[in-house]
């Protein structure tokens, strides 16, 4: 089912390794990163009109499929590290992160209703459980986060009191 190509393991920064604990693979930064700095570019491999467990959504019907691929084994945590910025393409990291560690992203940051959801297991104090995408956040847990310009577009219409204040 996999395709070749997207074991690709080459970067300078960062490498896939699997989590024993969690059963899934990951990607682990191989050097420290500054809090606002940019960890790398990304572009697309293709759009899909539908999302699937790989895709980050970039607007209506646009789901793309991450280049470099092994950007797809950045997992989701309820305390990201980092953040898919599908304005400028730019992947950024948005709390320090040191050798060794893992990149996450909060996907409800670039997902609006996730094609499947699941049952966050990221250990953080914060972790909100059952993630499903935005637009199934409740306001003060949207306030606490960083979401693409179309996320927050969207975010904005349905909660407008909340980008008021
Ligand atoms: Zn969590």
């Amino acid at each position: 089912m996999e395709i070749t190509n997207r074991q690709q393991t080459k970067s300078s920064f960062a490498k896939i390794d699997f989590d024993p604990k969690l059963q899934q693979n990951r990607l682990v930064a191989l050097k420290d990163f500054k809090k606002g700095s940019v960890i790398c570019h990304f572009s697309y491999a293709e759009i899909l009109s539908n999302p699937n467990r790989y895709t980050v959504q970039t607007g209506e019907d646009k789901h793309i499929i991450l280049s470099p691929l092994y950007l797809e084994y950045v997992n989701h945590s309820c305390n990201p590290n980092s953040f898919f910025d599908t304005n400028d393409f730019k992947f950024k990291c948005i709390q320090e992160i040191q050798r060794g560690e893992e990149f996450t992203f909060f996907y409800p940051s670039t997902e609006w209703d996730m094609e499947e959801s699941f049952d966050c297991q990221c250990m953080s104090p914060q972790c909100l459980g059952e993630i499903k995408g935005a637009r199934y956040l409740s306001e003060d847990i949207i306030r606490k986060y960083r979401f693409t310009d179309y996320i927050q577009g969207k975010l904005k219409k349905a909660h407008k009191h909340v980008f008021e204040l």
